[in-house]
């Protein structure tokens, strides 16, 4: 993910990790922050679970950076990353342009994500709180523990017996959903979003006239039915503005084709 990179801030914090440099914008915890603190209980989110949120959203971001940063490495070039705003983007000028490489680079953040997600169940299994997955309406495994922990997405429950540690609740809840959701929404197939760069790759080795503006019109279709899920289903402001503006910028760029190109 996602746009373009911000210009350069006197806030910015520069460090490296495996070689990679690595710049935070201001923004980036200021907008984790206040997603932190609307999803939280009336009257806020205590201080120490904001401040948990706000380190595994920053791990979790970086880890996915890293999935393409490394395969951007793989592929020939020096890439950077940059966490901003609206998450983080890896940055590259001379990788491979290759179809086929531009889909494993794009497909390589998610999977870094999912892995996360992976490694955070299999720690937790061999420390002897398993966690477990039910699907359907209600999480019914989770009425033969004593504390469940956890979370529904969709229709999908994800639960644990509880920690004795509530931070540590927090963590492993925030880790999982973070990395399923972000992993998640960056596969669909819209523009610049990891799923819409495969899709444009996928699209223009079919159709190498049609590719960009058939790939470009499913983004747009997909955005607004994203934002709109967002705003009805979801409630989330956040989710209705990006994709609101994803879903406008794909029109932008779809009405420069037509009156450029063709
Ligand atoms: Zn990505």
């Amino acid at each position: 993910m996602l746009l373009s990179e911000p210009p350069p801030s006197q806030g910015d914090l520069h460090f490296r990790i495996f070689g990679f440099p690595v710049r935070v914008h201001p923004m980036f915890w200021l907008v984790t922050g206040i997603m932190g603190f609307q999803s939280g209980e009336e009257g806020g989110t205590p201080p120490g679970e904001l401040l948990s949120w706000v380190a595994v959203v920053f791990v979790s971001i970086l880890i996915h950076e890293l999935g393409h940063a490394v395969l951007q490495r793989r592929y020939g070039g020096h890439p950077w990353i940059t966490l901003y705003g609206l998450g983080g983007l890896a940055s590259c000028d001379d990788c491979d342009r290759s179809p086929r490489s531009q889909i494993i680079i794009s497909l390589a953040g998610p999977v870094a994500g999912f892995v996360l997600a992976g490694a955070v169940v299999l720690l937790m299994g061999l420390g002897g709180h398993p966690i477990a997955f039910e699907w359907g309406a209600h999480a019914q495994g989770a009425l033969t523990l004593t504390d469940p922990k956890g979370f529904g997405l969709f229709r999908l429950w994800v639960y644990w017996e509880s920690l004795a540690s509530s931070w540590a609740n927090e963590v492993v809840l925030d880790a999982l959903w973070i990395n399923v959701m972000w992993g998640a929404i960056n596969l669909l197939p819209i523009y610049p979003l990891d799923g819409g760069r495969v899709a444009r790759e996928v699209f223009t080795l079919q159709h190498p006239r049609r590719g960009i503006v058939l790939s470009l019109q499913i983004s747009a279709i997909v955005a607004v039915a994203m934002a709109l899920v967002g705003a009805v289903a979801w409630q989330s402001l956040f989710t209705a503005l990006m994709f609101g503006y994803l879903a406008y910028s794909n029109y932008q760029t779809l009405q420069a084709y037509r009156e450029n190109r063709w």
